[in-house]
């Protein structure tokens, strides 16, 4: 039987979630078992313009030129897949929305920034219709092998609904709370095996939040470590600045 086709899209971000899929040494060689990749700009120079089973997708949309781009892919591919921070939640490219579209291209180019194709920044699904999306800044290549290999063989295809927390518990971490930092562990997507805290840094949520996060327990932690919300914000807005503001206008609309 056949394979399915596979093709990865890059959009605005620094392809490091491609990247990623490529430096997964092994994972690679049990993907490439699973499907066929007839596209890829950063591992194939061949093209094609028939039908893709696969889309994975990488980078936020950012530009008028990717939301062109995004719903282009979406006719021409059956399943869509966004892949790491950028393509689920828009990832560090929503920090432009702390200023106006204009003094953000001022900064960056200057003069000629006037000229520069920049929109705000949205996660894929908030253009297209995705069926999945795998979150991290990068992905993980044991978590995309897993994934892939789900859909592959037809099964509803699932993340970690808990936190970083009960991973970093399990490792017997200190907790970087006792060091004097601010940790997203308690409100952060876990499935990275809480990576940061491991090595004694703090969670930034790279992989997003929790579904239903609990807020409340977050806060009397910060409390208890004496942090005001003002500093917890600044770590929430690395990574989760558009899915904060999306929060934010869901409230707003039920009052
Ligand atoms: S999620 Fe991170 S690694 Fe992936 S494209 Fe965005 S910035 Fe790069
Ligand atoms: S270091 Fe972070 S992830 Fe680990 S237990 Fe403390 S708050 Fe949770
Ligand atoms: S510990 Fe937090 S920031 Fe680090 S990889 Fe995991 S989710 Fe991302």
């Amino acid at each position: 039987m056949a394979k399915p086709t596979a093709a990865v899209f890059s959009f605005t971000g620094c392809e490091g979630c491609s990247l990623a899929i490529l430096e997964c040494e092994k994972e690679l060689l049990d993907v490439v078992k699973l499907v066929d990749f007839v596209e890829w700009r950063e591992a194939m120079s061949e093209r094609t313009e028939a039908m893709i089973d696969l889309g994975f997708i990488d980078g936020a949309i950012s530009t008028h030129h990717d939301e062109k781009k995004i719903r282009q892919v979406r006719e021409r591919v059956r399943m869509l897949i966004s892949i790491g921070a950028c393509a689920t939640n828009a990832g560090v490219n929503a920090l432009k929305h702390r200023y106006g579209l204009r003094e953000v291209k001022e900064i960056v180019y200057g003069e000629a920034g006037a000229e520069f194709d920049t929109i705000s920044a949205r996660p894929v699904h908030a253009v297209v219709p995705v069926e999945f999306e795998i979150p991290g800044c990068p992905i993980q290549g044991e978590e995309f092998l897993r994934i892939v290999l789900d859909i592959v063989q037809g099964k509803q295809p699932r993340l970690p609904n808990y936190p970083v927390c009960v991973e970093c518990k399990r490792k017997e971490n200190v907790c970087v709370f006792e060091k004097g930092m601010i940790c997203m562990g308690p409100v952060a997507r876990a499935g990275c095996g809480a990576d940061c805290p491991s090595y004694g840094a703090w969670c930034e949520a790279c992989r997003g939040f929790v579904d239903n996060p609990n807020d409340e327990a977050h806060e009397e932690v910060l409390t208890k470590y004496g942090v005001t919300s003002e500093e917890l914000l600044q770590r929430y807005d690395i990574f989760c600045a558009y899915e904060l503001e999306e929060r934010k206008s869901r409230q707003q609309g039920q009052r």
